[in-house]
């Protein structure tokens, strides 16, 4: 079987669940955010890459059903579940909760795009982590949405998936995300970091060959305690929006590095003057950052990812102990540059290092969170992989 254990589990468990062998394996991966972080609500840029972990769902039609009994069943490996649901349960948002809202929010918005979905069993194994900002969500719905789309031939070009990922997860779901971590999903391409434009949705793959650099990004799982995260995010929202009204441009994206001194000049609230400046100064460093990637100097971007985390920490306010600790460490081991990736309060640490210092790198931040009395966190390096695809 081709895609590795993760592929091999999700074959293995539908096997052994439906008594038969899947019609195919298809994976959808995670991803971290190299730069851009609350820009993609404000009509921004972001410059995701895909993660090596994935989520595989083995997937086959239910035999002997006809359209008038449609089911759904779904095992997940990482639930160690199997739940089911039929017509009801995805005429509405939110008829079925928990992990299988994910699935179940695929089948619905698939339906609602006119694209009804025949009955079918599915099997998940996943190696992202679960909630700990890599998506784990995108990337179910990406390998379901993948999967259903291939198996039964379904009319939905590439480019039309994410935005019905994250109807499923907004609209289904109920949370409510923004557009970049679909769009990595089923985006991305090895070795490259996706630009998205997250107003007209444009991408374009830029080069971020770190194996051949000689580099690696390492990734550290916090592990710090979530705290008041959803409340905090629609906070930081509702500011930008209100300030973005505030300046007379649909959106913060509007407003550019050389427009950012006017624009603060006509807010008098301090709080939303920070706000607005992380997300002004964000998006320009994401421009800079492609630029640098697209001349070939990868190691040169380490500050800007520094002066990301800078801004998150002290005008974006959702940086957390743990995270600052975490970047301080790695920058002190010799990174290049080093931020918080995700929506903040807690979730990972991208590191962008040597790859023969990545080990001392993860080291020195254990020794610094040991000396803190923090959980210890979770350090591995990636490279960047491939988007949604079939295995098998
Ligand atoms: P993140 O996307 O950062 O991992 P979220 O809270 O958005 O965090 O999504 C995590 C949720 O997604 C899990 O709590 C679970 O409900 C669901 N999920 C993701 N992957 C799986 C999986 N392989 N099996 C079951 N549920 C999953
Ligand atoms: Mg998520």
């Amino acid at each position: 079987m081709t895609g590795g254990p993760v592929a091999s589990r999700a074959a293995a468990g539908f096997t052994r669940r439906y008594a038969q062998p899947p019609a195919g394996l298809w994976a959808a991966p995670g991803r971290v955010n190299l730069i851009g972080e609350h820009t993609d609500y404000n009509d921004g840029f972001v410059l995701p890459f895909a993660l090596p972990q994935s989520t595989v769902v083995a997937a086959g039609p239910l035999p002997g059903a006809d359209a008038g009994e449609a089911r759904w069943t779904v095992w997940s490996e990482q639930s160690g579940e199997q739940i089911s649901f039929g017509a009801a349960e995805v005429a509405e948002p939110r008829r079925v909760t928990g992990w299988g809202a994910y699935v179940a929010g695929v089948v619905w918005a698939l339906r609602e795009a006119g694209l009804p979905v025949p009955p079918a069993r599915l099997a998940v194994a996943s190696d992202v982590p679960l909630g700990a900002g890599l998506s784990s969500s995108a990337a179910l719905e990406s390998a379901v949405l993948t999967a259903l789309v291939d198996l039964f031939g379904l009319d939905l070009p590439v480019t039309d998936r994410p935005r019905l990922a994250q109807r499923a997860e907004n609209h289904y779901v109920g949370a409510p995300t923004g557009i970049m971590d679909q769009s990595a999903s089923v985006r991305c391409r090895a070795e490259h970091a996706l630009f998205l434009d997250c107003r007209s949705l444009e991408t374009e793959h830029i080069p971020f060959d770190l194996g051949a650099a000689g580099l690696a990004v390492l990734v550290v799982d916090s592990r710090a305690p979530h705290r008041h995260v959803s409340g905090e995010y629609a906070d930081r929202r509702s500011a930008c929006e209100s300030a973005a009204e505030r300046l007379g441009v649909p959106a913060l994206r509007d407003v550019t590095a050389d427009d950012l001194d006017a624009a603060l000049g006509r807010l008098d609230d301090p709080v939303v003057r920070r706000r607005v400046r992380h997300v002004v100064t964000e998006n320009a460093r994401v421009l800079e950052t492609v630029d640098l990637l697209r001349a070939g100097r990868l190691a040169e971007t380490g500050p800007l990812l520094t002066a990301s985390h800078a801004s998150m920490r002290d005008d974006f306010e959702i940086t957390v102990p743990e995270v600052d600790t975490a970047v301080e460490a790695a920058l002190h081991a010799g990174a290049y540059g080093a931020r918080m990736t995700g929506g903040g309060f807690g979730g990972c640490v991208l590191a962008l290092v040597e790859a023969a210092a990545a080990d001392a790198v993860g080291d020195a931040v254990r020794t610094a969170y040991a000396e803190r009395g923090f959980t210890a966190p979770e350090c591995f390096t990636v490279l960047p992989g491939p988007g949604a695809h079939r295995l098998s």
